[in-house]
């Protein structure tokens, strides 16, 4: 039956491919992709030669309109970007979006995600995490978005192109307490893979450490708030109760 099948493909590994995503991408009518000579590049690995249906940030629109007039013609499609989960940091959501507003069928398979890749070895507490991918590139915005996080008490997730990472750093630097645990996952899944934390005090002096820290795709976690906890303010109102008793 026509579906959209939403397939997540390897962050680096091209062997984290899961099995079910190489059955599906064997059986579909065409796979819609990001850069179609990435995805090509993919298939050729394992022997699977498909239709290609470009779908990137500039045309996502046109492509969904495309993809729900050839599911309303019964056919089965794929859809994937160059790395990781669709609709992540990626085009896709807008896609999925007609397809669900046209009643189509729409079915996810999970697999690599750069931001929980990150997380599970990260050793960090997760119970809570706030996904904010991509900031603004420019300095003054930047800030602006990272002084909005200040309060949050989830791990916090980040991603950064590598010629951005040290004025990144910088600026977490600029708004955050020097205390916050913070940590680089940087080429994961790839030959060099190095998941480094450590306190944000340290993070520059850590980049700067080997030239070649500054290249690769880099995922950031920052420590989330210290939660006031109910008895401390308890305590705090306990304690201004006695000190207002004793004003004039
Ligand atoms: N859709 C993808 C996902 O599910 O993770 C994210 C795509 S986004 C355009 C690319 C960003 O993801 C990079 O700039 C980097 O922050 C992060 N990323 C992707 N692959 C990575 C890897 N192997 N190691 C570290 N970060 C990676």
């Amino acid at each position: 039956t026509a579906t959209l099948y939403v397939v997540a493909t390897p962050i680096g590994n091209v062997t984290d491919i899961g099995l079910r995503a190489l059955h599906v991408l064997g059986l579909v009518d065409a796979v819609a992709c990001e850069d179609t000579r990435n995805t090509s590049h993919l298939m050729q690995r394992f022997g699977i030669s498909k239709p290609l249906l470009a779908a990137h940030m500039h045309n996502e629109r046109e492509a969904g309109e495309t993809i729900v007039r050839r599911l309303q013609a019964g056919e089965r499609i794929a859809l994937v970007s160059d790395a990781g989960t669709p609709a992540v940091s990626d085009p896709g959501a807008k896609i999925v979006d007609a397809v669900r507003a046209a009643g189509l069928r729409v079915v996810p398979l999970p697999g690599a995600s750069a931001a929980v890749t990150a997380l599970s070895a990260s050793g960090l507490i997760n119970d809570q995490f706030h996904f904010v991918g991509f900031l603004p590139a420019k300095a003054k915005q930047r800030e602006t978005a990272l002084a909005a996080l200040r309060n949050v008490t989830a791990t916090m997730v980040f991603y950064e192109a590598p010629h951005r990472i040290a004025e990144f750093t910088q600026a977490l630097v600029a708004v955050f307490e020097p205390t916050r645990q913070v940590v680089f996952a940087r080429e994961l899944t790839k030959l060099f893979e190095e998941i480094h934390r450590c306190p944000l005090s340290d993070a520059m002096a850590w980049l700067a450490g080997d030239a070649h820290r500054e290249k690769g795709e880099f995922v950031v976690l920052l420590e989330g708030a210290a939660a006031q906890s109910d008895a401390q303010d308890a305590e705090a109102e306990r304690v201004l109760k006695i000190l207002l008793a004793e004003l004039p």
